[in-house]
């Protein structure tokens, strides 16, 4: 357990609502947003913009190390750079989950990630957050849906952001794709961890959702 602090984790597959529901619970909680996710996003997309390829492991080994990202203000920042549309772009969902399993990567994101959490109340958000990189947590959550629900969620949410050229089943069988490398990667694979609570959205409203886990924590 972590001392005096309120250190809550939160994990799941894409599209389950982890991030809609741990930033509810930040705001009534007052504590402190992390989304991993978007770290390896952003990280990707810089791999993208220069032309590395997401399976070329020498080349995203050489640039991870000088890649500055950070969070000010609820945005993530790449090299300076404000990028928070830029990396739920599909091109990014497609590709981040070659970068993520990457060893070099992760240590050096779970670094960042660790320090993110040293000194603060913090909600952080993720695959391997109450495996690996915060295990002391006071409270973790394991975030699921169906695979059909979270296809269906992602899919109108690609399409409000204005991207075309993508149906239903196509969103289908790439979170499929994101799912299986996630969880059968190597190195911090996608897991519940054994002490967290498991919330299914499936047939849930965001609000039910984000009570349950402030009332657990609040030992109501
Ligand atoms: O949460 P989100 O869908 O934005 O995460 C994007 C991808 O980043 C995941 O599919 C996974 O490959 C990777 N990821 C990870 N570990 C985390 C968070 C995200 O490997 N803690």
């Amino acid at each position: 357990m972590v001392d005096n602090r309120l250190v809550i984790a939160v994990d799941g597959p894409a599209g389950a609502g982890k991030s809609t529901i741990a930033k509810k619970v930040s705001e009534i909680l007052n504590v402190e947003y992390i989304d991993t996710g978007a770290m390896y996003r952003a990280l990707t997309l810089k791999v993208i913009k220069n032309g590395i390829d997401s399976k070329d492991v020498k080349n995203i080994i050489r640039i991870v190390s000088s890649t500055s990202i950070y969070f000010k203000d609820n945005h993530i920042f790449l090299d300076g750079t404000r990028v928070d549309e830029e990396i739920r772009k599909n091109i990014i969902n497609n590709n981040v989950s070659n970068v993520a399993k990457i060893k070099e990567v992760r240590e050096e994101l779970v670094r960042m990630q660790q320090k993110m959490a040293e000194e603060n109340n913090v909600i952080m958000d993720g695959r391997d957050i109450g495996t690996v990189v915060l295990p002391n947590a006071n409270f973790k959550f394991f975030v699921t849906a169906s695979v059909e629900e979270r296809a269906r969620r992602r899919h109108k949410e690609l399409l409000e952001k204005g991207e075309k050229n993508i149906c239903y089943e196509q969103i289908l069988s790439e979170i499929k794709e994101r799912d299986r490398i996630d969880s059968t990667r190597k190195i911090a694979p996608l897991k519940k961890a054994t002490d967290a609570y498991e919330i299914d959205t499936t047939n849930k409203s965001i609000k039910q959702c984000t009570d349950e886990i402030v009332n657990i924590i609040e030992g109501r």
